[in-house]
């Protein structure tokens, strides 16, 4: 009889459970830190805003007519704001999916929906 078969061991079950849960705690682990690293790119990015505000404003009212500084925070606010971007895109794709059609959720790593086909990503 079937429950007397000596190769099902339900250790080999227990230890794929366990393999899963492992994985998925390391995916978790992984993606907080990306989800600090982003905090971190907003937090330098408004920084940047903020500097830029107030360099821009002793430009207009003629309280300086230093240009260079006002250049150089325009490329440090674009450096930050591609990879801020980026992170915010890796961090999409790490999350289970829902389908825009069809509200289906998909599971992660899917590119179409399992349900109506649709593109689960437009970028
Ligand atoms: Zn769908």
């Amino acid at each position: 009889m079937a429950m007397f078969n000596r190769s099902y061991n339900p250790l080999d079950d227990l230890r794929d459970v366990f393999d899963t849960a492992a994985q998925k705690t390391y995916e978790a682990f992984e993606n907080s830190k990306e989800y600090v690293e982003r905090a971190k790119l907003r937090n330098e990015l408004n920084d940047k805003y903020r500097q830029l505000g107030k360099a821009e404003f002793e430009y207009a009212v003629g309280e300086t007519d230093d240009t260079d500084t006002i250049d150089a925070l325009v490329a440090e606010i674009r450096e930050l704001r591609d990879a801020y971007v980026n992170i915010c895109k890796m961090l999409r794709r790490s999350e289970a999916p829902v389908c825009q059609r069809c509200g289906k959720q998909n599971i992660q790593g899917n590119s179409y929906c399992s349900n109506c086909g649709a593109r689960l990503y437009t970028d």
